[in-house]
Order: C-alpha cells, then sequence, then structure tokens
C-alpha cells in the first residue's frame, strides 16, 4: 500500500499517521539515528536527528497486514489516550491564546510595567519554563488587574460626552 491508499483505508489524514502509529506503538526506529531522536553521543538541541525530529521513529512499511492491526488496536481502544491528550492540549492552546488577546485588548498604550510583565509571560511560555496552564492564571490576574484600572477612567471619560 502506499501512503495516500493506506490513509484513505483508514480515513485517517497523511500527517497524523505517524504520531498515530507511534501512540500505537506500530512505528519503528529511524534508520537514520536507530531510534534515539539524537545523532552522536551528545544530546543537545544541535544533535536532534533531522529525519524524525527527534521522535526517534519513522514510518514502518504500509502494507494491508499492518492496515488490520491499526483498526483491530483502534477498536480496542488503544488510540483514545492519545487522541484524548491531543483534544486537552488543542484546548488548553485555545485558551491560552483567548487570555492572551483579551490581556493585548486590554492593555492601554502607557501601561509600561503591564506590558512588560505580559512579555514577561509570553517569554517563559515561548521557553517552556512555565505550563500553558500556569500561564492562563497569570493571564487571567493581569487581565482582571487591567480591566479593573481601566473600569474607572471608562466611566470618567463616558460621563463627560
Ligand atoms: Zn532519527
Amino acid at each position: 500500500m502506499n501512503l495516500f491508499s493506506f490513509s484513505n483505508s483508514l480515513g485517517w489524514k497523511e500527517p497524523h499517521i505517524l504520531p498515530r502509529l507511534r501512540a500505537l506503538e506500530l512505528s519503528e526506529p529511524c534508520a537514520r539515528c536507530g531510534g534515539r531522536g539524537h545523532v552522536g553521543f551528545e544530546r543537545t538541541p544541535e544533535t536532534i536527528c533531522f529525519k524524525c525530529r527527534g521522535h526517534g521513529d519513522q514510518l514502518p512499511k504500509l502494507t494491508r497486514k499492518l492496515c488490520q492491526e491499526v483498526a483491530r488496536r483502534c477498536v480496542a481502544g488503544k488510540l483514545e489516550p492519545y487522541l484524548a491528550e491531543r483534544k486537552r492540549r488543542f484546548e488548553e492552546a485555545s485558551t491560552l491564546r483567548l487570555a492572551v488577546a483579551r490581556c493585548r485588548a486590554a492593555l492601554p498604550e502607557h501601561a509600561q510595567g503591564e506590558r512588560l510583565e505580559l512579555y514577561g509571560i509570553l517569554r517563559r511560555l515561548e521557553s517552556d519554563e512555565l505550563e500553558p496552564a500556569a500561564g492562563v492564571v497569570l493571564l487571567t490576574a493581569l487581565h482582571a488587574r487591567l480591566a479593573s484600572d481601566r473600569a474607572p477612567a471608562a466611566c470618567y471619560s463616558t460621563e463627560g460626552r
């Protein structure tokens, strides 16, 4: 089978095939790094294998037999934890994006301190120093502070008209 017919017979989009096979423990070790995900003895960002991007695996030969095995494992619920985790991450990312957007929108032009605070949070999120859930907590607190700071000014400006 080729990628196209394999993808069609499972109803999976092509980019999903390898991660799902990995989750089902049906991928095979990367031919370049032998499954280590890194090339050479050290493990630094520079030694990450470019072929498998550090995952250490690759697509196995796509056969009808593999397809049947995939279907069997899916029916047995073996893909459920992976799909649930994907869904959780997707929702987490959406919540985080929303929290960032709300802070940006509430940030007044002159609020230099809060701006730096927001950028600090974003930087820590980008470098994985901060978990997304913890980032949402900080952003929500920042937003609450920005919203309460703005409230009197907003009242004042509408009264003036
Ligand atoms: Zn590799």
